[in-house]
């Protein structure tokens, strides 16, 4: 998919507020949300400035990722000529202000799947539980991934309960109580676009026509239940409570001028197997970032940022292996990559690894400090690509406070 028309940093919005160069949402970004305004009936919408487009031509998300790349490249074209300045017939009965309008998880996701992608990510927990050996030996070959939940995945601005769960310490047998070790993952999430049947793999040469776009993730995860529970099987209860979507999909056509070379793997480390192998296989140059705000900040404070463009394995090698054994993908399934770190200290997107464990807590500005989420802290993921001739995108925000 190259570069067009839509990309042109110099497209200028009658949406005026689409013009300011701190939105995240110019006319180059174009990302689409399901959204009610006021007590209507969910749509279809595209964000602009701080306003958002009703795209009257599909009846639901899943129905323009179904659609296949094609489908979403032309919709894309229309509605960039659509708002761009010189339009002489705007179609300003289809505007409205973010401010009145209410969003739903984007698209209906069938399926959910939680990767576990990046290597520095992987290296810190696995170092904390086993100091010796913290890589286990099929990492470097399988991008690892548990099913999770997708029934309690919710959209950004939903409040989160603390969940309760079997704790054990020590050599106490466990009780059931609430979670003392409440912890968010900042994670991308990917759309499947265009599903697979079942038994047929996706080739890696072709997995991007399969790829729809991509949004913000916190995947909520109760440590204290977590490192009781997760073994044989993986998580499971520490992670079901709740995960948290930001309500915009940046497609991967408004991406395409933030694609990056895949991770630059170590001498030493085996290549990917064929199946996991493709020349045009790309990264994407999105950087994340963690804010936090507890209940009394009056304003977040930065808890960390990282580049996705450092992740072990790319969302296509990811969903290229999910879809390896037959298993069929289907159009809205959402595949999370992993909690995103990267190999500096204030690079570690989740608190197990930012304070050790809890054993280096955080001192927040206004004298606490924190090991773990408490209630009423709120958890804020912003994300954005940019680069030397191109506009500025930003996928928007991931909120969520704990009650
Ligand atoms: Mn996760």
């Amino acid at each position: 998919m190259p570069l067009d028309e839509t990309h042109d940093p110099r497209l200028q919005s009658w949406v005026e507020s689409a013009n300011r160069p701190d939105t995240d949402f110019p006319i180059q970004n174009l990302p689409f949300c399901t959204f009610r305004h006021k007590s209507g009936s969910p749509r279809v919408g595209v964000a602009i400035g701080d306003c958002i487009l009703d795209v009257p031509d599909y009846p639901s998300l899943n129905a323009l990722m179904a659609a296949g790349r094609a489908a979403a490249a032309e919709e894309r074209l229309r509605l960039s000529r659509a708002l761009r300045s010189d339009n002489k017939y705007p179609p300003r009965d289809l505007l409205y202000p973010i401010s009145e309008c209410v969003f739903e998880v984007p698209a209906h996701i069938g399926d959910y799947t939680d990767f576990y992608a990046s290597i520095f990510h992987a290296t810190n927990v696995g170092s904390m539980f086993r100091p010796d050996n913290p890589l286990l030996p099929n990492y470097k070959y399988v991008p690892i991934g548990y099913h999770g939940r997708a029934s309690s995945v919710v959209v950004s601005g939903t409040p989160v309960r603390r969940p309760s769960g079997q704790i054990q310490t020590g050599d106490a047998p466990p009780v059931f109580g609430p979670s003392r070790q409440l912890d968010y993952e900042c994670e991308l999430g990917c759309f499947v676009g265009r599903g697979n049947e079942l038994g047929r793999p996706i080739p890696i040469a072709e997995v991007e026509d399969h790829m729809f776009g991509i949004c913000l993730v916190n995947d909520w995860s109760a440590r204290d239940v977590q490192r009781w529970e997760y073994q044989p099987l993986g998580p499971f209860l520490a992670k079901s409570f709740a995960t948290t979507v930001s309500p915009f999909v940046v497609t991967f056509d408004a991406l395409e001028p933030f694609r990056a070379a895949p991770f630059q793997r170590a001498d030493g480390d085996p290549a990917p197997l064929p199946y996991l192998h493709s020349a045009n296989d790309r990264g994407i140059a999105v950087t994340l970032e963690v804010w936090l705000k507890s209940a009394k900040m009056a304003e977040p404070i930065r808890l960390s940022r990282a580049r996705f463009d450092q992740m072990y394995w790319t969302l296509g090698q990811m969903l290229t292996h999910h879809a390896s054994n037959g298993c069929n993908m289907r159009s809205g399934d959402l595949i999370a990559s992993g909690t995103v770190s990267g190999p500096g200290k204030d690079e570690r997107g989740c608190l197990l690894e930012l304070t050790w464990r809890g054993t280096e807590p955080l001192a927040l500005p206004t004298g606490e400090s924190r090991k773990f989420l408490e209630d009423g802290d709120e958890v804020i993921l912003r994300g954005f690509a940019e680069r030397e001739g191109f506009r500025r995108i930003g996928l928007g925000e991931c909120r969520g406070t704990i009650c």
